[in-house]
């Protein structure tokens, strides 16, 4: 009888029970590796590289780790570029550029008694 496993973020299941994960993205052994070998899918195969990005930001925001400073604006950065591939229809090319932009932006904490600069 196989047994199953399900991702604590995602909820996909799969029959790998045991191996690697992300430090920072929770997943199941499994997960993560079927993540890796799209990712590998991605890199061996041009066709699929233009999406590239899509993949990493949906991957990402499926899996947003612990609810801490640097770990809510990963997911947030994530999502926003996930809302522009989808709602306007950008390039998943441009994604690491939207990043940068994005990122450029972002409040800064340094000095700050803000709730959401808690420490993370
Ligand atoms: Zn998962």
């Amino acid at each position: 009888m196989d047994i199953d496993t399900e991702c604590p973020s995602c909820g996909s299941r799969s029959l790998l029970t045991e191996g690697p994960t992300h430090p920072l993205m929770p997943s199941s052994p499994g997960c993560w590796a079927i993540f890796g070998e799209l990712l590998a899918r991605e890199f061996s195969d041009p066709a699929y590289f233009p999406l590239h990005q899509l993949t990493v930001d949906s991957y990402a925001a499926s899996h947003p780790g612990k609810p801490e400073r640097r770990a809510t604006q990963a997911t947030g950065l994530h999502l926003m570029t996930l809302q522009l591939f989808v709602e306007r229809g950008i390039d998943a090319r441009a994604g690491p550029t939207l990043h940068k932009r994005m990122v450029r932006h972002r409040p800064s904490c340094a000095g700050s008694s803000r709730r959401h600069c808690a420490a993370g």
